[in-house]
């Protein structure tokens, strides 16, 4: 299976119950590596831009204002099939519906403040890491 890259946030609802450490160690144990990482506050035009793809939906401005009320953690994951390993050790949008020893499962609050974020697929993870990093910031 080819080693690929994946995209990850950290949300605020995590960052401020300082569970980074946590995350990124059941991160680590699902065999992803952290080849890029640095802690932002991102602004509402960032937010915004980021989730755009959600601009119709009706949970768009509260998941803004969410996203923006404290620093989150924007990372790098390579790791073998990265989205797909990412994606399941995150466990579905619902943490009421992930699955046990998921992150969401373990950590989050509710399906907006579900701590983390996670690419649906490489090509949206080509995107979205150059949209927070540049390539030297990156060191696989
Ligand atoms: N979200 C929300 N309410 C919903 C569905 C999603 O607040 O009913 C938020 C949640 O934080 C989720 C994000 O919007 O992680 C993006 O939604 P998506 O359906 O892409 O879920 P994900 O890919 O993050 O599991």
């Amino acid at each position: 299976m080819a080693v690929t890259r994946t995209f990850s946030i950290i949300k605020p609802d995590a960052t401020r119950r300082n569970l980074t450490g946590t995350v990124t160690k059941m991160l680590e144990e699902a065999g992803l590596r952290v080849v890029a990482s640095k802690r932002i506050q991102m602004s509402r035009e960032q937010a915004e831009g980021f989730y755009a793809v959600h601009k119709e939906r009706p949970f768009f401005g509260e998941l803004v204002s969410f996203m923006i009320s404290g620093p989150v953690v924007v990372q790098v994951l390579e790791g073998e099939d990265a989205v797909k390993r990412n994606r399941d050790v995150m466990g579905a949008t619902n943490p009421a519906d992930a699955a046990e020893g998921t992150i969401r499962k373990t950590c989050a609050e509710s399906i907006e403040a579900n701590s983390v974020h996670g690419s649906d697929s490489d090509e949206n993870a080509a995107i979205e890491i150059a949209f927070f990093f540049k390539p030297e910031e990156i060191v696989g």
